[in-house]
């Protein structure tokens, strides 16, 4: 490889790989390096599906952002010819007073965005094949669906090649230095220079971003797929929407609609152990299929019929499960962006393009405040 480029991009799953679609567009010589192959199944962008959702509960400050992801997904679907996004609606359910419907409620109004809000009586009206308790809401939200996350680091990947980018699989990098006026990266094969290093390292950012000592925790997290035991046309996309459930006292559990050759996915969102992402178990227990049969029995029990297959999937969290998007406090060179708490696919392309702006503006028109590393300095 030739040894000089404007930007390296360390790390190539669902935020390396639209970073560097977003460099190479802007006609810069860019270079993205992954330990692995493209769109594998040991990080954080695997399984065949993602929740792609406008009133978000967890803080309406991304809402601004995701707007931003549907404008570029579109775009990235167009330019590929690839097909990344399912349109199904999406329900967040839950008590009465929950964040998931509170904080959906909340960041609809604040943003104007379409949605209704339903009763227990209502939601098992409209989704028949659901259980809500009689103490339970929801918040619908028409635009909502799946994203097909292989495909999408695959099209931005796509999209980074045809504007003249270099990637390199199978390629880690086992360090980096700045230089006073750039960067230097170490990979097995060689080193490479380059004025910009992107680093998007998913579950590795710890390690590769060592100096800092950010605060992060990467969680394992089970995916489980069934085939439906009844009332399969029920789960059908455009009869049954993405949902996320946030029940009293329990841990909150989403899913999907049935999609072709998938079957139905859901999965618990947190309550996975604590570990490191080169030693994880990534075989799925009984017992661990048994808790979500369990679970997702209670909330929509025709879905809950033949076990199809488990995978894990790695959350990397930070302390507030707001991100990390920023330039390196100490480099002027490098950016970083990490931290997704297991919300980050759906805002991929946003994130590129932020971190396009940071690496060659040196600033972006998007609000990236909450996701400083500052607010983890110790006073
Ligand atoms: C089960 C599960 C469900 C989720 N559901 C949703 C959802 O519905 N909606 C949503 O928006 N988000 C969801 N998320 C979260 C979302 O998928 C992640 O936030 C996002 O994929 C993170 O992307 P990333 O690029 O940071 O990490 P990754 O995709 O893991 O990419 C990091 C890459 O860096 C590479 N790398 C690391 N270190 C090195 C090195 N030294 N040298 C070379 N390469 C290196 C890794 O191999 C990897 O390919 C979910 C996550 C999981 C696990």
């Amino acid at each position: 490889m030739p040894n000089s480029y404007d930007a390296i991009v360390l790390g190539l799953g669902a935020m390396g790989s639209a970073a560097l679609a977003h460099l190479a567009a802007r006609g810069r010589r860019v270079l993205g390096l992954e330990q692995f192959s493209p769109a594998h199944a040991l990080g954080s962008s695997h399984g065949g599906s993602r929740i792609i959702r406008q009133a978000y509960f967890e803080d309406p400050a991304y809402v601004p952002l995701v707007l931003r992801a549907y404008e570029l997904w579109a775009a990235l679907e167009h330019g590929t010819g690839r097909h990344l996004f399912l349109r199904t609606g999406g329900l967040m359910a839950g008590s009465k007073g929950s964040d998931v419907v509170e904080g959906a409620l909340r960041s609809a109004r604040e943003h104007g965005l379409k949605y209704e809000r339903l009763t227990a009586t209502e939601i098992r009206r409209r989704f028949p094949v659901t259980r809500p308790r009689d103490d339970e809401e929801g918040v619908y939200e028409p635009d909502a669906g799946v994203l097909f996350p292989e495909e999408c680091v695959l099209a931005h990947l796509q999209a980074a090649v045809a504007s003249g980018a270099a990637a390199h699989f199978g390629t880690p990098v086992t360090g980096w230095e700045a230089t006073g006026t750039g960067v230097r990266v170490i990979t097995p094969t060689g080193t490479v220079e380059a004025e910009q290093l992107v680093i998007t390292a998913g579950p590795w950012l710890g390690t590769v971003a060592r100096e800092l000592g950010l605060p992060l925790q990467v969680e394992r997290q089970v995916m489980l797929w069934w085939e439906p035991s009844a009332s399969h046309e029920d789960f059908a996309p455009g009869r049954f929407p993405i949902w996320i459930l946030g029940r009293q006292g329990e841990q909150p559990l989403y899913g999907f609609p049935t999609l072709p050759g998938q079957g139905l996915k859901a999965a618990f969102h947190h309550g996975g152990a604590t570990v490191d992402p080169d030693t994880v178990d990534r075989a799925v227990t009984k017992d661990e299929v048994q808790t979500a049969c369990r679970a997702l029995a209670s909330w929509l029990p025709d879905a809950v019929g033949r076990h199809l297959r488990s995978a894990v999937c790695l959350y990397t969290n930070t302390p507030d499960e707001h991100f990390i998007i920023s330039p390196h406090p100490h480099h002027p060179n490098v950016v970083l962006a990490g931290g997704f708490s297991g919300h980050g696919f759906k805002f991929a392309p946003t994130v590129g393009e932020i971190l396009a702006d940071l690496a060659l503006e040196g600033h972006t028109r998007h609000p990236i405040g909450l996701f400083s590393p500052a607010r983890f300095a110790k006073v």
